[in-house]
């Protein structure tokens, strides 16, 4: 009798990883994961964001001489993903419909060729006509379905181009099928193995606990909002942030109080153009700022790993979305710091909008998230706990040791207060880092990205960096001990990076490149402009900003005396009627003033007069 060996042949999965990610060890179920690929079996797989998905389809894409087929509906990641691998060396592509014709022809023919280890799709050029037919002429090892909730209506993010992958199954009978997700309820988990037919799929499902997130939740006024704000930036100056604020106008005020206080920010939110919004993302993917101020319209599809802090400038609507944005800080698993700075006011808002609501059904829902918010941020609970409850674990542990409720403390945000808490921040590792090294390094690559027009982190991970500035090697095989530094990079790079060392303890130093030049202050800028005779509604159109961000610059210019009133605010009759109408209800505030005066009279004309009023006091 013939025993057929089914187990597989020994392949060096670790060596894999050291030679092409120069990562020492798999996260949690990676490996698992990826055996029961390579065996030829279906997968289903629910990991955090951040937990190192991607590793699990292209690490088996090395193995055999098939091709992986990623399916994935955001195109700025799958762009991302091939910039990276092609730095490690491993060759793959991308396919969208938004490509230039012959660009979209010259893959799919090298395609048939089984050139690529992993070939990227989105789930639009999967559902037109005669991909099928196509994939039937490609050597294929293995369908890796990225954001697989896309498929189930159940789903928070419903995609219809998603249900064609149902078809996947009946037409590639034997190639295996994995699907990923980072948020996805029972429900949703047992639909997407339904619609896409997996069978008898490996289930690897790891907890949404991240223990590199250190949560801190606290309520203040407007005034101690910013001045954590920005103590929270100092502490971690040099580093990447995003900050997010509830309405457009809080996040170009933001951004101009930043500049004012000399960090500078950008802004992204939905009423930019297109063009403006592009810029400043790419500003900040690039390193170039490293502080981000959006709404919650920024951070799909955005994958930075090095993001060491995500701030909160008020309360979201619901804990799943808290998470979301929170989420994007630390997905290079380093420490992160994610902070809720939240107000009184915030509550009241909520109430408002869920009262607006029209339908029944739907405000119920919005009021039970609304409790669970409050719950969340009002109650004495551990942070991470909850958030775990609340996605349906039932968490083994009491305390995360890591949050504000289980005595983490970020000692900024407390001045007074002595720093005597258990410190958990700076990492154990992080002792021996030559600082001045890092930075130099941080530099070299900066000016590195601007040279290969590539964002900095596909040059270099900080983790990298930081571990460069740690073990400082000077020859060759010492690099590839380094994190993050595989063969092919090491290659590419190493020559450099080694000289970039020694350029450093030869003592060569490279210059800031903010610091070319004083910068002009947000506030500055618009002083200029106003002398030189531009109208607010100009200065607004130049700088971009609304036009009561404008104003409110322009008021606290005033206050300071820093510019007379200009006749060509408004008229003299329209003055009057406000300065009577602030003699009678008082200067303190503007609503009650705005209430008895004609409705064309704007709150921020309001405002003006009485910053003037009070100057002249
Ligand atoms: P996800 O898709 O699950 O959100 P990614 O695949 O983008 O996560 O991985 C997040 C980060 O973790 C990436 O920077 C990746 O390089 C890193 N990473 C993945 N696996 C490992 C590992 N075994 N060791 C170290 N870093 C890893
Ligand atoms: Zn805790």
């Amino acid at each position: 009798m013939i025993v057929l060996d089914t187990t597989l042949p020994e392949i060096d999965l670790h060596g894999l990883l050291r030679q092409f990610w120069g990562f020492d060890e798999f996260r949690p179920q990676q490996e698992a994961i990826i055996r029961c690929l390579l065996a030829g079996r279906d997968a289903a797989v629910v990991m955090p964001t951040g937990g190192g998905k991607s590793l699990c389809y292209q690490l088996p894409s090395l193995v055999g001489n098939g091709t992986t087929v990623v399916i994935s509906p955001l195109i700025a990641l799958m762009h991302d993903q091939a910039e990276q691998l092609a730095q490690m060396g491993i060759s793959s592509a991308v396919l969208n419909s938004s490509m230039p014709f012959a660009e979209q022809q010259k893959v799919m023919w090298d395609a048939k060729r089984g050139v690529y280890r992993l070939l990227y799709l989105s789930p639009e050029r999967m559902a037109r006509e005669g991909t099928i037919d196509w994939l039937h002429n490609i050597p294929l090892a293995l369908f890796a379905i990225d954001e697989a909730h896309c498929i189930s209506e159940w789903g928070h993010e419903f995609r219809p181009e998603y249900r064609m992958l149902g078809r996947l199954r009946n037409n590639f009978p034997d190639v295996p099928i994995a699907a990923f997700t980072a948020s996805a309820t029972q429900k949703v988990r047992h639909d997407i193995i339904q619609q896409l037919g997996l069978d008898q799929p490996g289930k690897y499902i790891r907890s949404f606990h991240r223990p590199n997130l250190h949560f801190v939740i606290r309520q203040c006024d407007s005034k101690t909002q910013f001045d954590l704000l920005l103590k929270t930036l100092k502490a971690h100056e040099g580093s990447t942030v995003i900050i997010y604020a509830p309405t457009i106008s809080a996040v170009e005020t933001t951004v101009d109080d930043l500049g004012q206080n000399g960090i500078e920010a950008v802004a992204y939110h939905g009423q930019m153009g297109a063009e403006a919004r592009r810029r400043n993302q790419n500003l900040w993917m690039a390193d170039e700022v490293r502080v981000l101020v959006g709404t919650l319209a920024f951070g799909l599809g955005i994958n930075k790993p090095h993001v060491r802090a995500v701030i909160h400038l008020a309360l979201p609507k619901s804990l799943e979305q808290f998470y979301q944005e929170a989420g994007r800080a630390g997905r290079d698993g380093e420490a992160a710091d994610c902070l809720l700075l939240w107000q009184k006011k915030d509550i009241g808002l909520l109430a408002y909008f869920i009262e607006q609501l029209k339908d029944k059904e739907e405000r119920n829902r919005a009021w039970a998230r609304y409790s669970v918010m409050r719950e969340f941020v009002e109650g004495s609970a551990c942070r991470p706990r909850t958030l775990c409850k609340y996605f349906g674990e039932t968490p083994k542990w009491e305390s995360c040791g890591a949050c504000d409720v289980c005595g983490y403390t970020l000692a900024w945000l407390d001045a007074k207060t002595l720093v005597t808490e258990k410190k958990l921040l700076p990492l154990e590792s992080e002792t021996s880092v030559d600082e001045g090294l890092r930075d130099y390094l941080r530099k070299w690559r900066l000016a590195m990205a601007k040279q290969t027009k590539q964002p900095a982190f596909i040059i270099l991970h900080d983790a990298t960096i930081d571990d460069l500035a740690r073990r400082v090697p000077h020859k060759f095989p010492d690099l590839l001990k380094v994190f993050g530094i595989g063969q092919a990079k090491a290659e590419k790079l190493g020559a450099e990076i080694l000289a970039a060392i020694q350029s450093f303890e030869n003592g060569h130093r490279l210059d800031d490149p903010d610091q070319h030049g004083p910068k002009l202050s947000p506030a500055e800028i618009t002083l200029q402009l106003l002398q030189g005779g531009k109208s607010i509604a100009e200065i607004a159109q130049i700088r971009d900003r609304k036009v009561e961000t404008i104003i409110s610059t322009i008021c606290s210019l005033v206050s300071l005396g820093k510019i007379e009133w200009q006749p060509t605010w408004m008229t003299a009759e329209r003055r009057k009627l406000i300065e009577a109408a602030a003699h009678q209800m008082g200067f303190e505030k503007a609503s009650p003033i705005k209430e008895i005066l004609p409705p064309e009279i704007s709150f921020g004309e309001i405002r003006l007069v009485l910053a003037d009023l009070s100057k002249n006091q």
